[in-house]
């Protein structure tokens, strides 16, 4: 079996901060073997960073969310310099959320634009949330140039027509367990349409835990019910599924590595021996 990639989750955030051992020995169960821990704020920050650096299949990313009001709001030259740590792979994640927040929002599409700016600064490319507010995303990464750096649509929750163009700006797109969900018929046609070099799978844990753990809490583990859905969705089989996702998710992170045999035997998550 294929390694596969959770390309976003936070781990951090309780009950899965206070249950690691076990979270990661679950994910390592079902062949779940990069984890990428996704930054919301700074002031958890360091948090993040630290996971990244104590567990070799974590990786990290820094931004702050479009719906965090409290807490620093960082500079394009404070992302920049705290995205130095070659453990940390993303920028983001960032975008624009207008169905949390409402009013102006003026100061979300800056936020957005100096995500994009430190992103295209520092070479590290975007992790993209958009709810409710697609033209606007698509228009900012548009005129800040998002093209020049990439990145990924994560969670995607919109059209095709939005993700089109994304792709266009030579984006990635990641389905979540939202696609298990039985009223997510328009994701799953839009899920077979993706070019498959675009492909990702998160779980965005410790929300939106798919079928059959729907309304419970989400792990990475999981993430493998993501990959099974896009498989029977797209008629190929998991093993295929898995393989181009995590290549996918090397390709897109270029500062991740893939273990080496000895790394990955190291914590359990050799499957197939090498003899
Ligand atoms: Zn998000
Ligand atoms: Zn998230």
């Amino acid at each position: 079996m294929a390694l596969l990639a959770d390309s976003h989750c936070h781990i951090n955030f309780e009950p899965l901060g206070a249950e690691l051992p076990l979270i990661l020995e679950n994910a390592r169960a079902n062949a779940v073997g990069y984890l990428l821990c996704v930054s919301v704020n700074l002031e958890d920050f360091p948090q993040v960073q630290q996971l990244a650096h104590s567990y070799p299949q974590i990786y990290a990313s820094v931004g702050v969310h479009p719906n965090e009001i409290k807490g620093e709001d960082p500079s394009v030259e404070r992302l920049v310099e705290l995205a130095a740590d070659p453990r940390i792979i993303a920028i983001g994640e960032t975008g624009l959320d207008y169905y949390r927040s409402s009013g102006n929002m003026e100061w979300q599409h800056e936020r957005f634009r100096r995500h994009i700016r430190a992103a295209c600064a520092s070479g590290k490319p975007l992790i993209i949330h958009t709810r409710e507010a697609s033209a606007d995303t698509l228009r900012i990464m548009r005129e800040e140039g998002a093209n020049q750096v990439g990145g990924v649509m994560h969670c995607f929750t919109e059209n095709w027509d939005t993700a089109s163009q994304a792709l266009d700006l030579g984006f990635y797109i990641s389905f979540s367990g939202i696609l298990t969900f039985k009223s997510a018929d328009a994701l799953r046609e839009v899920a077979v349409r993706v070019p498959e070099d675009r492909l990702l799978i998160e779980t965005d844990a410790p929300y939106l835990a798919p079928v059959p753990h729907r309304g419970k809490t989400n792990e990475p583990a999981y993430v493998r019910y993501v990959a099974e859905s896009l498989a029977s969705l797209r008629q190929v089989s998991l093993e295929h599924i898995g393989a181009v996702t995590t290549r996918n998710f090397f390709t897109l992170f270029a500062a991740a590595r893939p273990l080496s045999e000895k790394a990955l035997r190291e914590i359990g998550l050799l499957i197939r021996d090498a003899g």
